[in-house]
């Protein structure tokens, strides 16, 4: 580097231990008393070189050098001297090492300027331009040096002045001290970065006194709290706490941050707005020289977004969203848990696997918002119904899933299954006019007698279920080993039901009724039979459910109506005019909304006059979709066909809503028929079911007549029809008709089955 320049420095970098504010002060008094020193010792040097031999006059010199020697150890500054003349550097620094006064060696140097870093350069050198010019009365640099010439840069501060000029005012001397601040100069660097950081950083940071009272606060601290800096210096950190947390959290906390200097965790804090907020904190003791005043600086994240949404995961990990029942993850916990204190205690486990039947109809009718709204209200009546200490679970679809602990005995089970069955009666209302009824199927399985672990247990009451729906839905059944075989069985008779049609294994039987007044035949029942290659005559109480299942039904129910059609039309051409045939429709024929169009076109193509045929549906079946339905219904009417409730008194359907319904004949259900003569209860029911139907203008028809006391019974009571093993059975189609044109008034003959 050139040597043309006067901004100079002796010494080689020492270090410095003593602390910043120190420095400045000692450096401020001694820069004082450096400048008088200095200026004397030059004023000592220039008459020593005149080499007086006055001896006082040299002790004078002496003390004064002394007082240099002193001062430049004391303060850590260094003298330079630069001759601007010849460019040549004189320094002189004392041996900081020097334990103690008396030992103080002063180190001179003497020659050229050392380097100094290039990127410091021309500031260097306009500021010393300035002083030269005399347009700054004192020469004042920070920058970097090379002090020993070995590529270590040194920070240093100069500071100086003119100390001599010619006689036209040029500049011929310049001196001063130099100090190396390359540690102070990094500190302040790092606090500066320090404060930086903690001003963008996201986290609150908050630094406490000895007495935990705020000394300073960052931005972010301002962002999550709501108080400004104004408001908090000088307040006690308690004026954050919430309620949350009792005196003893905070014993603890003063504890632990008192044995290990450190303490985090999560704490409920108290925004400006009073909303609460959750922190996780993060607090360090930072000790005083004394060990008595610690200062705590705390970290504070606000993690109470973050905690809702890992609660939200928890709950969407065990919960089912829909109904906010637990789901199958937690059901299985719950299970487990169950089976594992009952074993403990010698206790018993029930789960009841609930199903809810024709779900699948009610929903691709109604529509799927429809269907949310029905397991909302179907989840909120099973939970109703067994209680709040039984978990309730949401499997899947419309499956659900009782736990029962403590339970005794399997009739315990059974009586709860039999009361959610009963719960369901009532229609499940959701808002509006809707009102909707469902039924459910329940499987129970029980632990200890059925499985010994959760799986197991909810396989058999899976299975058990299927039995349920297999007896004819709306029931229960418990697990026995046999059904898996039945259910083995079953899906190899869906699969044989698939090739029913094709192989011609189906067919019809009619089943006669009789006009009780007018003492003839006037109409059949067309029942489904099949004879399957395979298995021999399948019941349809066990094939009808398959073949809703699958969806077979739809082709099923058309096959039965168009040929129930044409064997009328045979036997209307056969002579027997003004005879009725009555076909049976399941739910999902009725469901698919287009029944009237099926039924139309049968009409037409078999020429069967729409008057002689009725549709015989359950109440169960219209019950389910009431809305809907009826506007099929009187589609249905409007053919002019007749519209048959068949199985009545064994669902649920309110007589308001009946009379609503375009509906021309009432069929009771044969429950109560059979027990007419010996049951009362029946008696009672049956006799004003006839009476409400008239009184709705309803044709009344007793199905399952089997004895002449019933028959007496219904007559008396003014049923319309009978129908039963009392008349006739279901008979092939010839030995029908045969039936029919035979059949005498009042003989009472009995056709065996
Ligand atoms: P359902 O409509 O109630 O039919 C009456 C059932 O009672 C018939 O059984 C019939 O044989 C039986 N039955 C008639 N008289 C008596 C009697 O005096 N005593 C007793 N104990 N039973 C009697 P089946 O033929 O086994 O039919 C059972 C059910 O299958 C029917 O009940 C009906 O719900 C269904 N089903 C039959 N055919 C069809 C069909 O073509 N389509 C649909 N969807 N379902 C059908
Ligand atoms: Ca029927
Ligand atoms: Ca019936």
């Amino acid at each position: 580097m050139s040597l043309n320049l006067a901004a100079v420095v002796t010494a080689t970098a020492s270090p410095l231990s003593a602390r910043l504010p120190w420095i400045l002060f000692a450096g401020a008094v001694l820069l004082i008393v450096l400048g008088i020193a200095a200026f004397r010792y030059l004023l000592a040097w220039r008459e020593s070189r005149h080499a007086s031999s006055d001896s006082s006059r040299s002790e004078l010199l002496r003390a004064r050098d002394e007082r240099l020697k002193l001062a430049l150890w004391a303060s850590g500054e260094q003298f330079w001297d630069y001759d601007l003349v010849q460019r040549k550097l004189h320094g002189m620094r004392a041996d900081e090492s020097a334990p103690d006064a008396a030992d103080i060696t002063v180190l001179t140097r003497h020659g050229e300027v050392p380097t100094i870093h290039e990127d410091d350069l021309p500031y260097v050198m306009e500021r010393l331009r300035l002083h030269l010019q005399g347009k700054s009365s004192l020469f004042m640099s920070e920058h970097r040096m090379d002090l020993r010439g070995d590529g270590h840069w040194v920070w240093i501060r100069a500071r100086g002045r003119v100390v001599e000029r010619d006689e036209e005012g040029h500049a011929l001397r310049i001196a001063g001290t130099a100090r190396d601040i390359t540690i102070s100069r990094n500190a302040e660097y790092e606090h500066r970065i320090a404060s930086e950081v903690m001003r963008s950083m996201n986290e609150a940071v908050a630094v406490l006194d000895w007495a935990h009272h705020f000394i300073t606060i960052n931005p972010a601290f301002t962002r999550i709290t709501g108080y400004s800096e104004e408001e908090i210096i000088g307040k006690p950190v308690r004026m954050l706490d919430s309620d949350q947390h009792d005196e003893a959290f905070f014993d603890r906390l003063d504890q632990d941050l008192r044995r290990t200097g450190h303490w985090s965790g999560e704490i409920w804090k108290l925004r400006k707005d009073g909303e609460e907020i959750l922190c996780h904190i993060e607090t360090n003791v930072v000790p005083d020289a004394s060990g008595e005043r610690p200062l705590y600086v705390q970290v504070l994240t606000d993690i109470t977004e973050q905690k809702r949404a890992e609660q939200e995961l928890r709950y969407l990990a065990n919960y089912d969203t829909l109904t906010s029942l637990p789901n199958r993850s937690l059901l299985s916990e719950r299970l487990s848990r169950a089976i594992v204190r009952a074993r403990r205690e010698h206790g018993r486990v029930a789960v009841l696997f609930i199903d809810l039947d024709r779900f699948k109809d009610i929903n691709d009718s109604l529509g799927h918002a429809t269907g949310d709204r029905i397991l909302r209200a179907a989840a909120a009546r099973v939970q109703q119904t067994v209680g709040t200490e039984h978990t309730v679970a949401r499997l899947s679809g419309d499956e659900f899933t009782v736990v029962l602990e403590d339970i005794a005995s399997t009739e315990e089970a059974e009586a709860i299954a039999q009361r959610i069955i009963q719960a369901f009666r009532l229609p499940l209302n959701f808002g509006e006019r809707l009102e909707l009824s469902v039924t459910p199927s329940i499987g129970i399985s029980l632990y200890p007698e059925h499985a010994q672990v959760p799986t197991e247990l909810l396989k058999h009451a899976d299975t058990a279920m299927y039995q349920a729906k297999a007896m004819g839905r709306h029931t229960y059944q418990v697990y026995a080993e046999s059904m898996d075989e039945k259910n083995r069985h079953r899906a190899i008779l869906a699969s044989a039901l698939r090739r029913a049609i094709d192989r011609d294994e189906l067919s019809l039987v009619f089943q006669p009724r009789l006009s009780i007044s007018q003492q003839r035949i006037t109409g059949v029942e067309a029942l489904l039979r099949w004879d399957s290659k395979e298995f021999g005559v399948v019941s349809p109480t066990q094939f009808i459910p398959l073949a809703e299942e699958s969806g077979m039904i739809l082709e099923l129910g058309a096959w039965a109506l168009r040929q129930a059609c044409m064997t009328l039309r045979e036997w209307h051409r056969a002579g027997l005019e003004d005879l009725s045939v009555a076909v049976n429709i399941s739910a999902t024929q009725l469901q698919r909304g287009d029944l009237q169009r099926v039924v139309a076109r049968t009409l037409a193509e078999t020429g069967v006059p729409a008057n002689r045929l009725e549709l015989e549906l359950t109440e169960s079946v219209i019950m389910a979709n009431p809305a809907q339905n009826a506007d099929t219904l009187r589609a249905c009417r409007r053919l002019g066909i007749s519209l048959a409730i068949d199985d009545f008194g064994t669902g649920y359907s309110s007589l308001a809503y009946l009379k609503r319904l375009p509906l021309t004949t009432l069929k009771i259900d044969r429950e109560f028929i059979s027990d007419l003569t010996h049951d009362i209860d029946d008696e009672a029911i049956t006799s004003t079911i006839i009476t409400m139907g008239q009184s709705l203008a309803l044709k009344v028809v007793a199905e399952g007549v089997e004895t002449y006391d019933q028959y007496e019974f219904l007559r008396n009571h003014g049923c319309d029809e009978v129908q039963g093993h009392w008349v006739s059975a279901a008979l092939e189609p010839e030995q029908c008709l045969r039936f029919i044109r035979d059949y005498y008034p009042g003989s009472g003959v009995r056709v065996a089955s």
